[in-house]
């Protein structure tokens, strides 16, 4: 995969998450954080057309998972005297961590139906008033409370067929997450690094500059 192609993968899982997990403006907010440092809330408010008290809600939204780090400076603004304004951070690959967390429950909760589904049995009224246990059919002589039809044996097989096609197709998305997850961390521990080595290459020449301006003078 290229970067172009992976970055464009981990946007659209940020939108994802920002969907399922952080409604209204979220997506716009998302969008205003990816890939920068330190964002301006008010800027932030600005670009997404959010009032602030909007844009924060989203943020300690994000902040109760850790998937965002701030830091605070002082209002200078007239008449914001004791006031401050946060500056935010996304972490691009612990949101992604969260979307996959998602929908693991997700399939917990599917898995569990399932069980559910196959080991106990349900009663249904023919009109469709009702649907309960076996136990509780019973106790209800097999006539609906409702209608005082008949309650029939439900038959699940459709129902578990379609859930265990969602748990395949999450199955798949969460594959999906953490190959895209795998490159992203790769491009970024390789920026990293680049990153270092610029730093280095930059001090080694300081350091060779000195040296030399220290010989020229001794030969002085
Ligand atoms: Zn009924």
């Amino acid at each position: 995969m290229k970067k172009r192609e992976i970055e464009a993968k981990v946007k659209k899982l940020l939108h994802v998450f920002a969907d399922e997990f952080l409604g209204e403006g979220g997506k716009e907010i998302i969008d205003a954080l990816y890939n920068k440092k330190n964002v301006n809330e008010f800027l932030i408010a600005q670009k997404t057309k959010l009032n602030i008290n909007q844009v924060r809600n989203i943020f300690y939204k994000l902040e109760s998972k850790n998937l965002v780090s701030s830091i605070r400076k002082k209002d200078r603004r007239k008449g914001k005297y004791g006031w401050y304004i946060y500056f935010w951070t996304l972490y691009e690959d612990k949101v992604l961590e969260e979307l996959k967390k998602m929908k693991m429950r997700r399939i917990e909760v599917i898995d569990h139906e399932i069980k559910n589904r196959k080991e106990i049995n349900f009663f249904e009224c023919k009109n469709k008033c009702i649907v309960m246990r076996e136990e509780t059919a019973l106790l209800h002589d097999f006539f609906c409370p409702e209608c005082g039809e008949l309650l029939m044996p439900m038959i699940t097989d459709e129902e578990i067929k379609k859930l265990e096609n969602e748990k395949n197709k999450i199955s798949k998305e969460i594959e999906e997450i953490d190959k895209v997850l795998e490159f992203y961390k790769k491009i970024k521990k390789e920026e990293a690094e680049k990153k270092e080595k610029r730093k280095k290459a930059k001090k080694l020449k300081k350091k060779q500059k000195k040296i030399k301006r220290k010989k020229t003078k001794k030969k002085k």
